[in-house]
């Protein structure tokens, strides 16, 4: 059996230089930003890599990553598994310049690894100063511009509170189908845990509901029960995870669009 998924989000922080009413990783209501250890992040990571056999795409996110004072032993760690991923990228707001060891480092990995910088206009003062650098630097990276007419996505969506929908089986099924995280999913790596859908996570970790057995994989024992996270790995999003029953969903043709990063 081949494990492979399109996408890995590694959260290596909630502390973030900006505070999004409607941030998809609900950063700003955490009781208490903190970045994750070096040690934790690194573990996180060779346990993923030991469930999937290939990653399209690795993210490493926040929160700000450019916050996290190892970013550049992280992104060092992940060249161990170079074989087992497409792309690399940091996401960054554009708040935070980019140190030059990191840049360097980033270089000698060539076109696998890069940047994506959200650009959320006089938010990211650093936005432009990055991106020379890292032209400078032939850093592969992309821009999603959230400011003015024209958003990226057309902004962003609003998933809404964690009270329970009432959905009937029909309605989870087709909240789910439609939904951008059952068409595309990301696996979100999060304080020593693997997560299907990130909203879901966040419902958990807030203390709204419990999760399902198969919709969060404990890195933390991955040694002992490596073949059955491999198993539930290979079973994710077979099935609407819990947080559907408290979700507005993320239908990319219907859902309302609002602007990127308004701040509380
Ligand atoms: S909880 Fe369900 S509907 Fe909401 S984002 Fe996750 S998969 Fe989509």
């Amino acid at each position: 059996m081949v494990v492979s998924t399109k996408v890995i989000a590694v959260i290596v922080t909630t502390k973030c230089t900006l505070r999004c009413k409607k941030c998809v990783l609900g950063i700003p209501y955490f009781k208490e930003q903190k970045h994750d250890t070096l040690e934790n992040i690194i573990s996180e990571i060779g346990s993923i890599f030991q469930i999937y056999d290939f990653v399209e795409r690795v993210d490493i996110s926040g929160g700000e990553a450019l916050l996290h004072p190892d970013i550049t032993q992280i992104i060092d760690y992940t060249a161990k598994f170079k074989e087992q991923f497409g792309s690399l990228r940091i996401i960054s707001n554009g708040t935070i310049l980019p140190g030059a060891e990191l840049l360097s480092l980033m270089q000698r990995h060539g076109e696998q690894y890069g940047f994506l910088l959200d650009d959320y206009g006089h938010l990211s003062p650093k936005i432009v100063r990055t991106q020379e650098l890292l032209k400078e630097c032939s850093i592969p990276y992309k821009v999603n511009i959230y400011h003015g007419e024209n958003q990226y996505c057309d902004g962003w969506i609003d998933f809404g509170d964690f009270k329970y929908r009432g959905y009937s089986d029909e309605q989870i099924s087709r909240v789910f189908q439609n939904c951008h995280t059952s068409q595309n999913p990301c696996i979100t790596l999060f304080e020593g845990d693997a997560y299907f859908c990130v909203r879901s996570m966040l419902g958990y970790k807030f203390g709204h509901y419990d999760l399902s057995a198969v919709e969060r994989i404990d890195l933390r024992q991955n040694h002992q029960l490596l073949a059955i996270n491999r198993q539930k790995a290979a079973t994710f999003g077979k099935y609407p995870p819990v947080g559907c029953k408290h979700c507005n969903g993320f239908d990319t043709q219907n859902s309302a669009r609002f602007p990127a990063a308004e701040q509380l």
